[in-house]
């Protein structure tokens, strides 16, 4: 039950990707296009279903070194399938566009092991305003880690990489398997930021429905 609140955001990114497709392209909005724009938003993470099914959650750790985003997480790929989608159908094309850009946005600084963004280029991960351990300065100084932290390790960066040989050893040293306790049942950037953007996403939606 849990996991549901990490699909907060990408609700939210649907119904924001239905109203700047509809303004972009001059489209009346009619209901049913949120019920097209929310499942969009969700579509990156369409490779973490065969993990979530299997194991019954989705997750890269010690336990699991598996980081789902290797199977689907292509930025450039879904950009260049939404232009040449935007040319035929100009607002289901935006609509594509705005869903899987959003969700992308959203791994770029959320949860998880951040996105290969110049794939097929680069295998590097890229996330911003992190760290490479991946973790919250309050959950490295409450563990205790904090202290014998190297001080290359300690410092928030404005862009985080991990190249592909070795995010494997960080995330079998610092992957948390129930990052979703961690991070959605705790008061956090991540938290308050996504679920800020759903209660504005709900009341746009509603605004545009009545
Ligand atoms: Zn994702």
């Amino acid at each position: 039950m849990k996991q549901a609140l990490s699909l907060l955001a990408d609700i939210a990114n649907g119904i924001f990707a239905v109203l700047l497709a509809g303004y972009f392209s001059g489209t009346e909005i009619l209901w049913w296009y949120f019920l097209i724009g929310i499942p969009l938003a969700m579509c990156p993470d369409l490779d973490a279903l065969p993990e979530l099914l299997k194991r019954g959650r989705v997750g890269s750790s010690a336990e699991h070194t598996y980081d789902h985003r290797d199977g689907l997480h292509f930025p450039i790929l879904f950009l260049v399938t939404g232009l040449l989608l935007t040319y035929l159908f100009p607002f289901f094309g935006l609509l594509f566009l705005f869903a899987t850009a959003l969700h992308f946005i959203n791994d770029l600084y959320g949860t998880g092991w951040g996105i290969q963004l110049l794939w097929p280029l680069s295998k590097t991960r890229y996330k911003v305003l992190g760290r490479r351990v991946n973790w919250a300065k309050r959950q490295l100084v409450e563990t205790g880690v904090w202290d014998n932290l190297p001080s290359d390790e300690r410092k928030l960066r404005l862009v985080v990489a991990w190249k592909e040989v070795e995010l494997p050893d960080y995330i079998r040293k610092w992957g948390v398997d129930d990052w979703i306790d961690l991070v959605y049942c705790h008061f956090n950037w991540i938290s308050a930021i996504e679920y800020s953007l759903f209660i504005l996403a709900i009341i746009l939606l509603f605004i545009n429905l009545i």
